[in-house]
C-alpha cells in the first residue's frame, strides 16, 4: 500500500442546492502521476478547488500530506497550474525570467531583490522545462505550449512535492501536447514530483499516467491505465452519461 499525499474521504459538495460531488473517496499515492478525467460538469474543477482550500466540503474530510486541510499550512509544497495561466497577451511586459521569479515572491516578498541562490533556482526551473534559450524573451511572444512550460517553471521554483494541473494543454497544438506530457513524465520520474492532472487528452495521458481516476459526481473508476483500457465502451459510456469513443495508447 502506497502512502497517500492526498486523501479524500466521503466528500460531498453542493453549489446552492445543487449536489456536484456525492460521497467521493479518493487517494493519491506519493510519487504517482494521476490523470483525472470525466465529462464536462463532472466536478473535476470543484474537486481541485476543494483541494486548494478555495471551497469547503459539505461533508467528509480532506487530508493533504497526512494533515487535515483545515490545519494544513505548507501550501508552498503544492504547485498549481491552471488552464487560465495561458493568457498573457503580446504586450504583457515581462520576460520568462521575470514570470518564473514570481513563483518565489511568497518566499522573498514583493519588491525585494533576488540573491544569487534565488537566481540560480529560477534558472534551474527554466532549464528543467527546456526553455533556457527563451530566458529573456517576452512571455507574450511565446506560443501557448511554451507559455505553459514557463508557468510550470514558475510553480517549480518553490520546490513543490505535489503539482496540480487543471487542463494545462487546452489551446496547445498536438505536437506540443506530446512534448508537454514528456516534460510531466520527467518531473514525475526524475524529480519525484507527484502529479494530479485534470485533462481531456485521454489518449496521450494514458501513455504517461501511473494512475487514472474518472469523476462524474462520484468516482466511477480509480486504477491503472491498463485496467482503464480494459473497460468496455458500455462501462465508459455509463461514466460519461452518453456514448463515447476513447482512444488509448500502449502504456510503456
Ligand atoms: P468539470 O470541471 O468536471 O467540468 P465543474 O466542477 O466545473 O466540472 O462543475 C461541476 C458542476 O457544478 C457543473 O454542473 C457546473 O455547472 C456547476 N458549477 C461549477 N461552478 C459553479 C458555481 N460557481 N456556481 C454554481 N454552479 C457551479
Amino acid at each position: 500500500m502506497r502512502d497517500s499525499i492526498i486523501s479524500i474521504q466521503d466528500v460531498s459538495f453542493n453549489y446552492e442546492h445543487k449536489n456536484v460531488l456525492d460521497h467521493v473517496n479518493f487517494e493519491i499515492p506519493y510519487g504517482s502521476f494521476m490523470g483525472l478525467i470525466g465529462p464536462n460538469g463532472g466536478g473535476k474543477t470543484t474537486l481541485i478547488k476543494l483541494l486548494l482550500g478555495e471551497l469547503k466540503p459539505v461533508t467528509g474530510t480532506i487530508k493533504l500530506f497526512n494533515t487535515p486541510i483545515t490545519q494544513f499550512k505548507d501550501w508552498n509544497k503544492i504547485g498549481f497550474v491552471s488552464q487560465k495561466s495561458n493568457s498573457f497577451n503580446k504586450d504583457f511586459p515581462a520576460t520568462v525570467f521575470e514570470v518564473v521569479s514570481m513563483g518565489l515572491t511568497s518566499k522573498v516578498g514583493y519588491f525585494k531583490f533576488f540573491n544569487q541562490k534565488h537566481k540560480a533556482k529560477i534558472r534551474q526551473a527554466i532549464d528543467l522545462v527546456g526553455m533556457r534559450e527563451y530566458t529573456y524573451e517576452n512571455i507574450g511572444n511565446l506560443s501557448g505550449g511554451q507559455q505553459q512550460r514557463v508557468f510550470i517553471a514558475r510553480s517549480l521554483v518553490s520546490d513543490p512535492t505535489l503539482l496540480i494541473l487543471d487542463e494545462p494543454t487546452v489551446g496547445v497544438d498536438s505536437e506540443n501536447v506530446q512534448r508537454f506530457y514528456e516534460l510531466l513524465h520527467n518531473l514525475n520520474k526524475e524529480q519525484g514530483i507527484t502529479l494530479l492532472l485534470v485533462t481531456h487528452d485521454t489518449g496521450t495521458m494514458t501513455e504517461y499516467a501511473t494512475d487514472i481516476a474518472c469523476l462524474n459526481k462520484t468516482l466511477h473508476f480509480h486504477g491503472k491505465p491498463g485496467e482503464y483500457e480494459n473497460l468496455s465502451d458500455r462501462e465508459i459510456s455509463e461514466v460519461y452519461g452518453h456514448p463515447v469513443s476513447l482512444i488509448t495508447h500502449d502504456h510503456n
